[in-house]
Parts: C-alpha cells; structure tokens; sequence
C-alpha cells in the first residue's frame, strides 16, 4: 500500500480527478500531486487550475495522442527516480483519455505503477440509472459519422449486458435516435453535469429521451447508459428463424429439425411447426 505522505517511492501514479466538483479530489491524489516530480496532463491549463486549488505548485509534461511516443521515453526514464504522476483533464486517466501506453512500457520496465482511484463518469452515471449493473460494457464515444455509428451500434445489438457511451450536447439526440434505431427502444438513462451545479438523470425508453431532448436540447458532459436487451428482442425472426429450420431439417426430419430450433432460439413450437411445414410446401 502506498501510505499518505511525503516519502513517495518513485514510480508511475495514475491519478484520477474531479469530473466536476473539485472537493471530490481524494487526500491521496492531493498528497500526490502535491508531492510529484513532475505530472503528465493532458491540458496544461485545466490542471493548472487544479494544483491551484490544492496549492502545488509542481512541473507539468504534456502527454497526449499527438505528443504522447515522443514525451513517453523522458517520463519513462524519469519514473526510474522520480515519483511521475498522470492525470487526464478530468476524471480516471485512460478511459477514454490517454495513458495506457505509459502504463504498458512503465509495467516493461518494471517500475511501480500504482493508482489512486477516484471519479469516472462511466461509473458515476451507472450508479445514477437504476439500470442493471451486474453487466456493462463500456464503450466510451461512438463514431461521429452515421454509417459509422450505426455500424458500431449494430455490432452492440446483441451483448446481453447495460450499455455505458460518452457524449456531447449538440449530438446527444442524433445518438439517442440512432441508438433506438439499432438497439430497439430501450431503456435508458441521460446522465448530464454529473457532480455539478446542474445535474440531472432522465431516465426513460430511448425514443422519450430523444423527445425530450428535442424539445430540451441538452448542454455540457453526457454519459448516456442503455439496458440490456429483453430476450424477446433477442430471438430470430422472419427470415432468419425459416434459415435456421431450413438448415435444421437438411440434417434431421421435420419434428426433430423444430425440437431444435425451439431450444436454440426459445421461439414457441406451434409457430416453428407452420414455417416448416410452409417451407416443406414451397419446396
Ligand atoms: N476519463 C474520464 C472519466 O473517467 O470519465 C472521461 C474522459 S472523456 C474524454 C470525457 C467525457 O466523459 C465527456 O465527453 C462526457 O461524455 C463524460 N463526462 C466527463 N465528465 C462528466 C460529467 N461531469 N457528467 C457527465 N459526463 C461526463
């Protein structure tokens, strides 16, 4: 354990910071900060106002995806002695912020690594959704163009398992249609300005929510959290049903064929009787 204090071996601290109320800063990740070498941020800007608040007064590096495989090697070297911290402009470094390069070459070199946790925007709006959390997949921002996105949101359709996406206000409604679109009309939760002045949860299925923020077009830092899908949703349908019976019955006579398909997608008999014998007829 690495104790609160200023005898910080050296290493690689991954610390995490507010999402927006500064007083969710923990003691560790002040102790930290306050007592590192130097700290790779994203925004030189955004921690500064941070150290600020906290009175350090300590050297920041800029790391991020443009300059990230030209500062690593210096941070690197530099863990070997020095206590390096990361921060990301808000919240856990590496979720959807840069880092895990760093954390990857400093593991190779055997430093240590360790991290201070605290607030992350995934897991503060799946505390907030009342939405199943035994299962979830994050999967930070969808792509920004459409055929994109819907690609990505058609790839995600069938995981059993709560959905958590990242968003921004002026593409928050275009999302939520799309999503219902490729997901079905689930239920959802918007979770908006989480920790701070204006925060707010809707929850609701899919199509509500892009109502709603049709009418209220949403501003500020949005996570949106989708449930799973219903076993209903699941099941094959239509032509899909009539491919997995015709592929049953090459191998099986009809009533064996329907035993099947009937466990494999959970769809009633009596309906797989009449599309296989309607198939047994159009052959
Ligand atoms: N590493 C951060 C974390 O741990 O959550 C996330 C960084 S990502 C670049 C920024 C996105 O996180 C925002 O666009 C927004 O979707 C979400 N986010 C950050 N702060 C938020 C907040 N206070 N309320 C809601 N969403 C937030």
């Amino acid at each position: 354990m690495i104790p609160v204090n200023d005898a910080l071996p050296p290493g690689l601290y991954i610390v995490a910071t507010p999402i927006g109320n500064l007083s969710d800063l923990s003691a560790r990740a002040i102790d930290v900060l306050r007592h590192a070498n130097a700290i790779a941020v994203e925004d030189s800007r955004v921690t500064a106002t941070l150290l600020r608040h906290i009175g350090a007064k300590v050297q920041m590096i800029r790391y991020d995806d443009h300059v990230g495989d030209a500062v690593r090697p210096q941070l690197l070297e530099r863990m070997a002695n020095e206590v390096i911290a990361l921060v990301s402009d808000a919240g856990t470094p590496l979720i959807s912020d840069p880092g895990y390069k760093l954390v990857r070459e400093a593991r190779e070199r055997g430093v240590l690594v360790t991290t201070i946790p605290g607030p992350c925007a995934a897991i503060a709006a799946l505390t907030l959704a009342g939405l199943p959390t035994n299962r979830f997949l994050f999967e930070g921002f969808l792509p920004s163009k459409a055929k994109a996105r819907d690609d990505a949101i058609a790839e995600l359709a069938p995981i059993k398992a709560t959905l958590v996406f990242y968003e921004s206000g002026p593409r928050l409604v275009a999302a939520l249609d799309a999503l219902a679109l490729g997901l079905g009309n689930r239920e959802a939760a918007v979770a908006r300005e989480i920790s701070k002045r204006f925060e707010e949860c809707q929850t609701g299925l899919l199509s509500a929510l892009a109502t709603h923020y049709t009418a209220h077009p949403a501003r500020g830092e949005i996570v949106i959290v989708v449930g799973p899908p219903d076993a209903e949703s699941l099941r094959p349908k239509g032509a899909d049903l009539d491919e997995m019976l015709r592929t049953a019955m090459v191998d099986h006579p009809m009533s064996k064929a329907i035993r099947l398909v009937a466990k494999q997608s959970g769809v009633d008999k009596d309906e797989l009787t009449a599309r296989a014998e309607a198939i047994r007829q159009a052959e």
